[in-house]
């Protein structure tokens, strides 16, 4: 080989704010506060404060490579934390609030972290586990009192350190709805290449023109990266803080102009039955992306036949930054017409995108073929996805590079990736398997249905049987044999549930369906 006689400069998460500053400098960053009114900068701005904050850490005897914890929600002052800390070299862990007191303990610890920022409404949480965290030896509000004071006087520039682009950057724990939470720890490197590709056309396609409003959590696996893509893209952006309701939401979008959202589908479920309920409409919003779990067809319609605003369903997760795939049209599906296209994106999960190698393989180990049909183990190959968890001795990735993600999916010719299940969660019905994905996206389009969830629950003939649980809406009258109406000419006979109940419909702390309590409450339901 012939070394290339090009510049090495590494890939440095501090070079998109540097960059944001200078290119787009005057672009506003709006946000939504606790108990403060809403704040309003630029890049230009987020630059000067970020630098503050940078030497505010070190004099605080943050070093390269300590880990130092937020517990916040998507506000500037959250972001500031997103560019400072690994700007000088250190790791910013990003604690899920939503978590129980003891995990969230456990990944504070485990990250061995020295500070703990954390927004006012966590300050009970946060008298309550003090006691228990090992390694914090400061906690800082994210408050006009603590946090101002503290950067206030520091100066407003600051050299950032050029290093190692494989260095840390950013710690993330997985959910651990199986097991302890897990560490993904990103490098500069996996953000930045992982920020650029979420800018391009084929993925999230922000111009400078766009309005970004995050309300994917900004502690989980970094919101999707909009805190990067956008100010690499120019756009504004828009943080809603916790205010994920249908009325804050839209005051935003109306008061901001926002044109790019996104988040879980349970935020739009109740953003689309506000819309409904009131009668307004969201008058600049274009597209709006949605991932995390399943998105259903009625969801994606309604955007679009109601209000023009085409959905952009994501699959990825915790391990690869999370950006996987993005459902955007080509040539090809458009050449069929806007239904048929419209059908092709809406039920699949999104398209391969480039830097994310897919692969299914089947239980023999061999690679199904990309037919839109034969399902298996999704793996997934690339430089943004997990090699190791933090603080583990093995791989993750097998020594070829390969992630087993834990999903089942197929893979169509046109590079389509459509997830069934997770491995855990597929129903096994007499040596058949049934996928709790569809039927819920089926019975998601029932009317009165707000959550529908499938499980799969102990039967005495065929191993197990499908168990619809709906949450209904407010006000729905609702009932099983509506259900039973509406699913029957849209699935195959033998997947029809046994029975279909009414009940709340328990969400874990990133939005999904809780299966793990559902199976539990319902373990014997077909049974007794
Ligand atoms: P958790 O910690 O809850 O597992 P992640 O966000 O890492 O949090 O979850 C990733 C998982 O979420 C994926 O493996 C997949 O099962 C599910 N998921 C994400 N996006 C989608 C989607 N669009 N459709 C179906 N499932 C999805």
């Amino acid at each position: 080989m012939t070394p290339g006689l090009m510049q090495t400069t590494p890939l440095m998460i501090s070079g998109i704010l540097t960059y944001a500053a200078q290119a787009h400098g005057a672009r506003e960053i709006v946000s939504k506060l606790i108990d403060e009114p809403i704040h309003r900068y630029d890049y230009a701005g987020l630059g000067r404060r970020s630098a503050q904050l940078a030497h505010t850490l070190e004099r605080l005897g943050v070093k390269p490579g300590d880990r130092v914890t937020s517990l916040a929600w998507n506000t500037h002052r959250h972001l500031e934390l997103f560019y400072a800390v690994p700007g000088i070299g250190a790791v910013l862990h990003t604690a899920n609030p939503r978590l129980f007191d003891e995990q969230i303990v456990y990944t504070i610890n485990h990250a061995e972290s020295s500070i703990l920022f954390f927004d006012r409404s966590f300050a009970t949480l946060v008298e309550r586990i003090a006691p228990q965290l090992t390694t914090v030896r400061t906690l800082i509000m994210l408050s006009a009192e603590d946090y101002e004071t503290l950067i206030a006087r520091e100066p407003e520039t600051y050299p950032w350190p050029s290093f190692d682009e494989n260095a840390g950057a950013f710690l993330c724990y997985t959910s651990g709805t199986t097991g302890d939470p897990k560490g993904v720890l990103y490098s500069h490197r996996a953000v930045v290449l992982h920020a650029m590709a979420g800018g391009l056309n084929s993925a999230f396609g922000f111009t400078a023109f766009d309005v970004v409003m995050p309300c994917s959590s900004l502690y989980h696996a970094t919101a999707w990266g909009l805190p990067f893509s956008a100010p690499i893209c120019g756009a504004k952006l828009v943080l809603p803080a916790d205010r994920m309701d249908g009325a804050s939401l839209h005051e935003l979008i109306q008061s901001e102009g926002v044109t790019f959202t996104g988040g879980v589908p349970t935020i739009w479920t109740m953003y689309l039955d506000w819309l409904e309920k009131t009668g307004q409409r969201p008058d600049t919003l274009k597209r709006v992306v949605i991932g995390g779990s399943a998105v259903p067809r009625a969801m994606a319609e309604a955007f679009k036949r109601l209000y023009g605003v085409q959905t952009l369903q994501i699959w990825g997760m915790t391990e690869t930054c999370p950006i996987g795939v993005v459902a955007t049209p080509t040539p090809a599906l458009a050449a069929l017409g806007e239904e048929a296209m419209d059908e092709a994106i809406w039920t699949r999960q999104g398209r391969l995108q480039f830097g994310i190698e897919l692969r299914v393989e089947t239980e023999d180990g061999t690679e199904a073929p990309w037919d839109g049909e034969t399902s298996g183990a999704l793996l997934v190959r690339g430089p943004w996805v997990v090699r190791r968890y933090f603080r583990k001795d093995a791989d993750a990735a097998r020594a070829d590079g390969w992630f087993d993600t834990g999903d089942i999916a197929t893979l169509d010719a046109n590079g389509f990736m459509r997830i069934t299940d997770r491995q855990k969660d597929v129903i096994k019905s007499g040596g058949e398997w049934i996928s709790s994905i569809d039927l819920e996206n089926v019975a998601a389009g029932c009317p009165g249905v707000k959550i529908a969830a499938v499980v799969g629950v102990p039967h005495p003939k065929w191993e197990e049987r499908p168990l619809l649980v709906i949450e209904a809406h407010e006000g729905a009258a609702v009932c099983k044999a509506d259900v039973l109406d509406y699913l029957a000419p849209r699935i195959v006979k033998w997947w029809t549930p046994d029975d279909v109940v009414f009940a709340a419909v328990p969400l874990t702390a990133t939005g999904k369906i809780d299966k793990k309590v559902l199976r539990e409450a319902w373990r014997t339901h077909l049974t007794s």
